[in-house]
């Protein structure tokens, strides 16, 4: 996807502070935190968002997953704990239409997600 703003990011077109880089995902420090931690997981292969997965890359799921675990591992919020967020689609508030999956932690969070 070439305007895609996390395609520019995982080809290195664009910097970003990375906290984790397998094969399928990159983990890197949000640009503007909600959190003292706040890390955007993202499958390195350009799937819109929740929506766009299918037979052909849910397959995507089971590393973005493990990453997720390993970034908090990184962290140092695994024992704390941490909330895992994705906005999919326009009244989530999604606006960067490559998947990507918020890590927060580092605080104590409220209950409430709206
Ligand atoms: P969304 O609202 O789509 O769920 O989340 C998009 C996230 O991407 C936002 O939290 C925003 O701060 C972050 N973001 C937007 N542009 C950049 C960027 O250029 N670099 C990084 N690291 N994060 C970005
Ligand atoms: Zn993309």
């Amino acid at each position: 996807m070439d305007n895609c703003l996390f395609c520019k990011i995982i080809k290195g077109e664009i910097p970003s502070s990375k906290v984790y880089e397998d094969e399928h995902v990159l983990a890197f420090k949000d640009i503007n935190p909600a959190a003292p931690v706040h890390v955007l997981v993202v499958p390195k292969l350009h799937i819109d968002s929740l929506e766009g997965l299918n037979d052909e890359n849910v397959e995507q799921v089971v590393p973005i997953h493990k990453a997720i675990k390993e970034v908090a591992r990184i962290m140092g919020i695994s024992e704390s704990g941490y909330r895992v967020i994705v906005n999919c689609g326009k009244e989530a508030g999604q606006t960067v239409f490559h998947l990507h999956y918020h890590v927060l932690g580092g605080v104590k969070m409220g209950e409430k997600i709206i």
